[in-house]
């Protein structure tokens, strides 16, 4: 599945030698657009608050019926962590804050995603399911989790959370260099 216009200018793409691989590239004077592939970037947030995990139950494709963690797609121009604290107050209207990030999947697909899983810190506010994504929402145990639908990866990502042997990344608020508008994670 590929696209035939310039994303930037709208002129007709066309195939071009880019660094030696053929891509799709906007055929325009002075255009610089290359259509270097389909991606999508998800989050997902792993709260906890007594040895309990924050979950909720889709209400939606893909997943309907199943519990998985909270989280969704990135914002064009939004802070992957800034991205993550709303999604969990939208879903669950649970405050929470990012810890750092302990877990990233890469499914290169047809549409080439990469998950970014971020451990957080529960601050307050208690589980209510915005009713549109989710329809139920609450913090369970490893118990209770037995006798609950809940999605495979989501399984991976709370044992991710539970037994973790140290932070993962965490947010440089100081770096060494001042870079303006970047998110900053490091070991
Ligand atoms: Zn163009």
């Amino acid at each position: 599945m590929g696209i035939n216009y310039c994303m930037t200018c709208g002129a007709p793409l066309a195939l071009r030698d880019i660094d030696g691989t053929m891509r799709m590239a906007c055929s325009a004077e002075g255009c610089s657009f290359v259509h270097w592939g389909n991606y999508s970037i998800g989050v997902g947030a792993l709260v906890l608050r007594d040895d309990k995990v924050l979950l909720v139950r889709r209400a939606q494709e893909p997943g309907k019926g199943y519990w998985t963690n909270p989280g969704g797609y990135i914002e064009q121009l939004e802070l992957i962590h800034d991205s993550i604290v709303r999604e969990v107050k939208e879903e669950t209207a649970v405050d929470a804050e990012v810890r750092g990030i302990v877990a990233v999947r890469d499914l290169p697909r047809n549409i080439h995603n990469v998950y970014i899983a971020f451990a957080m810190d529960y601050v307050g506010g208690e589980p209510e399911p915005d009713g549109i994504e989710v329809d139920r929402a609450g913090f369970f145990s490893m118990e209770e989790l037995e006798s609950m639908n809940v999605a495979g990866f989501t399984r991976w990502l709370i044992d991710v959370a539970l037994r973790s042997k140290n932070e993962g990344l965490t947010e440089d608020k100081e770096p060494l260099v001042q870079l303006d508008g970047h998110g900053l994670f490091r070991v």
